[in-house]
């Protein structure tokens, strides 16, 4: 196949790159570089079949050539990410996904948005299942990201009514690994760095509210499987292995060894107080269910952020 794939620089998109190319597909890379970064790709330029443009998919753009797929993963993530740039956000959601509807649709193609658990906002129902319609404040400061998410997948319904395309909707949980950038906010490179430089850890809130945390292999088999699948409605992909966050700073102290204290800094506004998928749907349809233990994807991506501090001194 002939798969184009947005967001391709950040964090997941380079790695279901990477997974792409591996199955012995061609990928057409596109990013802006908004929150992504070229070191994410450097390994894949001059790679037989692989290609990449700098496109900002707000703009209009077209792909030459025959197209059998289209993965719109574009799109900031972390929470200090899509709070920097709150209408960047909104547009890459709206925009950027029915340029990305437009192309699969010109080209007969397939077409997969990632859309993510925050469509359920700070949920009543628990673990959340994908038939819940979620709590999202549409004013608070997450709004933007949530709400564009919830938009791209609306979208992604109505070209799947309208044209027939063969959509897929991907609702991903929180995701870790290498690439994730170390200054992103995002609780699993902010703790890594704060435990392997003797930092005070940063536990917002009183660290009571949860997350569940799965590792990137797994995630993109999730993703590689939903894209072949004939599944319209979403689908949750993340591992339902639950924890406080408080515990979770704990565990990254015992792992790493680190003699960091833990301090208490105030809740985000709207931070979700529990979140953990029910992932009975991907089991059922697709098959899949994480695999890499928590201890075993930790280690994977503390030896990257190791790798990063060797390679910049
Ligand atoms: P990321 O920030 O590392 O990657 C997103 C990429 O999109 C970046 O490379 C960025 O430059 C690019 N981008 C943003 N706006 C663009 C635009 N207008 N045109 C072209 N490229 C643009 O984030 P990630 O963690 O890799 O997330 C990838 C996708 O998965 C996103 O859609 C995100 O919403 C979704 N997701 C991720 C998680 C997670 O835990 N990582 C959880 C839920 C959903
Ligand atoms: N968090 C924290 N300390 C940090 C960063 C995040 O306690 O330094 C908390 C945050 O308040 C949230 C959880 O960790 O409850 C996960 O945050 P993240 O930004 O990784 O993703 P979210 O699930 O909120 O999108």
């Amino acid at each position: 196949m002939r798969i184009v794939v947005s967001g391709a620089a950040g964090f997941i998109g380079s790695h279901f790159c990477d997974r792409a190319l591996g199955e012995g597909h061609t990928v057409v890379a596109l990013d802006n570089f908004l929150t992504g970064s070229q070191r994410n790709l450097e390994h894949l330029i001059g790679r037989s079949g692989f290609s990449f443009t700098r496109q900002d998919i707000t703009e209009p753009f077209n792909v030459a050539g025959t197209v059998d797929c289209v993965v719109n993963m574009a799109s900031p993530a972390s929470p200090k990410d899509y709070l920097e740039h709150p209408i960047e956000t909104l547009d890459v959601g709206s925009l950027g996904t029915r340029n990305m509807l437009e192309l699969a649709l010109t080209k007969k193609a397939r077409f997969l948005v990632t859309s993510t658990s925050e469509c359920y906002g700070d949920p009543m129902v628990h673990p959340q299942v994908e038939t819940y319609w979620g709590n999202v404040n549409p004013v608070g400061p997450r709004s933007c990201y949530d709400e564009s998410k919830r938009f791209a997948e609306a979208i992604t319904m109505a070209y799947h009514r309208k044209h027939g395309l063969r959509t897929n909707i991907a609702r991903i949980f929180n995701t870790y690994g290498p690439r994730m950038k170390l200054d992103d906010g995002r609780v699993v490179p902010a703790f890594l760095d704060q435990a392997l430089h003797s930092k005070p850890m940063t536990v917002f809130g009183t660290g009571s509210q949860t997350r569940s945390f799965c590792y990137v292999s797994d995630l993109v088999d999730g993703l590689y499987r939903l894209m072949q699948s004939d599944e319209r409605y979403p689908v949750n992909l993340g591992n339902p292995r639950e924890m406080t966050i408080l515990e979770f700073a704990e565990h990254i102290r015992a792992m790493t060894g680190a003699k960091s204290e833990i301090v208490y800094e105030p809740l985000p506004e709207d931070d979700p107080k529990q979140r953990r998928p029910d992932i009975s749907k991907a089991k059922s349809v697709l098959g899949w269910e994480p695999r890499v233990p928590l201890e075993d994807g930790l280690r994977e991506t503390v030896a990257y952020f190791q790798g990063l501090s060797a390679s910049a001194a």
